[in-house]
């Protein structure tokens, strides 16, 4: 069956050819529909994150995936219905974190990453997984469902953020997000609902299509190469929850700038090693004297896949029809890695 795979010392994917998988017991066999592209697999292919499978000198990519149960396998799934994968799998050792399905608490050494560290993806005709590991979806969602990755990846950020603010009666009336990539848009979208007033920052001079997506959200788009981060609150006003979906490290310190008093930022960003200095006493003081809080968000468990399903069949039919740019089939999937100012989402469709 076709595959799309990086090799070692390779920073390009390829067509590979291998067998098709076969489920163990407990297993069910996955017929792939779509699999989307992120940040993550541009960080995967240029080796900055993430890891190859242990004696194998080719990674399968993907980690964002819908399919279709070809084969339940006696497990109790149908044959026909529709599922979303979740990322991580428990590696060799025992871990608490998957006994109580948090796997996206367990810390590195107990988990691989389907695509991303230590495991093959979801880049192929077909794949097998554990039948724990997959989450059903409505039919009406096939085609967007390989979605419901990230936006399970928000689902926990925004969790974690709400929780950490629960001691009090906390307003979140003005919500920012950095970046404007496919992880950036899906978590604006799902902020318009829940802040008063939304911001989204970007590097981009109009006219650019994802201005006109923040825009139809509602939104205010901020220009980073004219309003930094830290001189929002005064250009605009400060902030109760940032979501940082950049991956540009200096953003980790400036979201404390651009918070107010008790506000909460979360990052999501995977940033390679960058030295730079901070004023680290002024925002430690700021952290302590105004409640602020920062934290750092990884991955999502099943909960999280199930309320993103919820999400995603709220999003507005234009967004997703907007966001989602760039659909290839496996004899175009070069085409996928192609990066341009129209291109948001791009996609591989495996069949239909
Ligand atoms: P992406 O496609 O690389 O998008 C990043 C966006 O941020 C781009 O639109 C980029 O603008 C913008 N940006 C970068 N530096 C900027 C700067 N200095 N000022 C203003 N805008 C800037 O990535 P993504 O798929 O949306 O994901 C975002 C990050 O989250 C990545 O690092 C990814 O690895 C990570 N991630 C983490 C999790 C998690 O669970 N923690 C889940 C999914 C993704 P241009 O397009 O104009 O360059
Ligand atoms: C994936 C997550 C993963 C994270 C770190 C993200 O792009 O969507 O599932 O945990 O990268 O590797
Ligand atoms: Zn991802």
């Amino acid at each position: 069956m076709d595959a799309i795979a990086v090799k070692r010392e390779k920073t390009r994917p390829e067509r590979i050819d291998i067998e098709r998988p076969e489920p163990d017991e407990g297993e069910v066999l996955v017929r792939t529909l779509r699999v989307g592209i992120d940040g993550t697999d541009f960080e995967v292919l240029s080796g900055s994150h993430g890891e190859f499978p242990e004696g194998s000198d080719y990674q399968i990519l993907g980690h964002e995936a819908v399919g279709v149960v070809e084969s339940s396998n006696g497990t109790a799934l149908n044959e026909g219905e529709i599922v979303v994968p979740t990322v991580r799998r428990p590696a060799n050792t025992s871990s608490r974190f998957f006994e109580n399905n948090e796997p996206d608490m367990a810390p590195p050494g107990e988990y691989v990453e389907r695509g991303i560290a230590g495991a093959h993806g979801y880049m192929a005709e077909y794949f097998t997984t554990p039948e724990s590991f997959l989450v059903s979806i409505p039919e009406s969602l096939a085609d967007v469902g390989f979605l419901v990755e990230p936006i399970s990846n928000v689902e926990k950020a925004l969790e974690l953020a709400q929780r950490s603010r629960s001691t009090f009666e906390w307003q979140n009336s003005a919500g920012l997000v950095l970046g404007n990539g496919p992880l950036g848009l899906l978590t604006l979208a799902m902020l318009a609902d829940r802040c008063e007033r939304t911001y989204c920052l970007g590097r981009r001079e109009r006219p650019d299509p994802t201005i006109d997506i923040i825009e139809e959200l509602g939104a205010t788009y901020i220009n980073s190469r004219q309003t930094a981060v830290d001189e929002i609150p005064a250009v605009h006003e400060p902030m109760d929850l940032v979501f940082e979906a950049t991956g540009h490290a200096k953003h980790a310190f400036s979201t404390v700038e651009a918070l107010g008093a008790n506000g909460v930022g979360v990052l999501l960003g995977i940033p390679e090693d960058w030295e730079f200095t901070v004023n680290g006493g002024a925002l430690h003081r700021q952290l302590v004297l105004q409640n602020k809080a920062l934290l750092g968000s990884v991955n999502s468990n099943v909960r999280h896949y199930k309320r993103a399903r919820n999400t995603l069949a709220e999003y507005p039919d234009w967004f997703l029809a907007s966001i989602m740019t760039t659909q290839c089939s496996v004899s175009e999937f070069a085409d996928a890695f192609e990066e341009s100012p129209d291109t948001i989402k791009s996609y591989i469709e495996f069949s239909t």
